[in-house]
């Protein structure tokens, strides 16, 4: 197949970060994060070999992305925790996708679609514990409990899980943690003096999964990690924690030509040559999810060594000024991957970007081949 640009996908690398994960919450369960495509992965691969390699439970942001789970027949307990007034509650309760719960208004909804397709909805409450995005403020909490203690009664739903998330996981030493954990503690202490049965209560995300063991509760819920990413710098380098890359983004090179000294490149002209020089057509740009503001600055494993980006990316294609380098037509480029192979990291772009790693994984857009490799099942 002639793909301009391919993801490959290391689903062994994935598999083995999930252990390694795993391992360190020391038997705690283990929630992989697989929302937004499983972060530009491929939601139904990684969904599929993050369970077998152990992961307890998937989450999900969309009631969506867990029914495309369940499409693809991927197995086990899984939770979509961002939910509006209309979503599709009836379809998730009747796949067996545990639900989560941030006020009265959404569990009325919730309550409705399950006495409608005659099942009980399990749900996590999520709790806004100084994070101030999703999740039911600890002054509202009680009037939650108030409905879902009814609700249980009713026998429309059951409470199995609590969930908070942190604002600031990725400076671990930062005060504002331990303020969210003890509001955390006392979600969970309301909770279960109401009664209801929390199998899991989760928290960490990757960073505190990584730096801050004080979060762990029963459950971590770990995403960018599983994918071999750092979640910041602060919290250390994925090599600090045996964690490898899973996902590595090429193309082959579509056109070279040979150009003089002092040509402008690409729209507008913001590189300019400075000898006589060969330029390399990379068909990858902004609509494969190459960032924009990498003009210039993006780096890329060509013919064995690292060039930054000659000018603009574009939408469709950029340019790497490949001098005397000994390259052939439709040669591979490769912009991210493994650091261990001497290609770029994700890090290294989300620097050369200006943004963070998790955007640049996951905008890689729906042109972008993923190729799955390593599946051991
Ligand atoms: C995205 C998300 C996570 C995973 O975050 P990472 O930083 O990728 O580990 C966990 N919990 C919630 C609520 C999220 O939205």
């Amino acid at each position: 197949m002639s793909a301009h640009v391919t993801a490959r996908i290391d689903l062994g690398a994935l598999a083995h970060n999930v252990r390694v994960l795993k391992a360190r919450t020391d038997g705690r369960k283990l929630m992989v994060v697989v929302k937004a495509d499983a972060y530009g992965h491929g939601l139904v691969k990684c969904g599929q070999a993050a369970v077998n390699a152990g992961a307890d439970y998937l989450g999900v942001a969309l009631l969506e992305e867990a029914v495309a789970l369940r499409e693809g027949n991927v197995p086990g307990p899984i939770l979509a925790w961002l939910n509006t007034p209309n979503d599709r509650f009836a379809e998730c309760i009747a796949r067996d996708i545990d639900l989560g719960v941030n006020s009265v208004a959404t569990l009325k909804g919730i309550s409705n679609a399950a006495y409608s397709v005659d099942r009980i909805a399990r749900v996590h409450v999520k709790v806004d514990t100084g994070l101030n995005r999703n999740g039911v403020t600890l002054a509202d909490l009680p009037e939650l409990i108030l409905a879902l203690s009814k609700a249980e009664a009713e026998g429309t739903v059951k409470v199995v899980g609590v969930m908070s998330h942190f604002a600031y996981a990725d400076e671990p030493s930062n005060s504002t943690i331990a303020d969210q954990i003890a509001e955390f503690k006392t979600a969970v202490d309301l909770l279960e003096a109401a009664n209801f049965e929390l199998e899991v209560k989760h928290l960490a995300n990757s960073a505190a999964t990584l730096a801050l063991p004080e979060t762990y509760f029963n459950m971590v819920r770990p995403g960018v990690a599983a994918y071999g990413v750092s979640p910041g710098e602060e919290v250390g380098a994925a090599t600090d924690f045996d964690l490898k890359p899973v996902m590595t983004l090429c193309a082959p090179i579509a056109l070279l030509k040979k150009v003089p000294a002092g040509s402008g490149v690409s729209y507008a002209h913001q590189y300019h040559t400075t000898a006589d020089t060969t330029l390399a057509l990379i068909p990858a740009g902004y609509a494969d999810g190459v960032p924009r503001s990498a003009t210039n600055n993006g780096p890329v494993l060509v013919g064995g060594e690292i060039r930054k980006i000659a000018g603009r990316v574009c939408m469709d294609q950029f340019v790497l000024d490949v001098g005397n380098l000994d390259v052939q037509l439709g040669e591979e480029v490769v912009l991210f991957g493994d650091p261990e192979r001497g290609e770029p990291s994700v890090e290294d772009w989300a620097i050369a970007a200006g943004t963070i790693s998790y955007e640049i994984i996951t905008r890689i857009g729906p042109r972008v081949h993923r190729e799955f490799i390593n599946n051991s099942w």
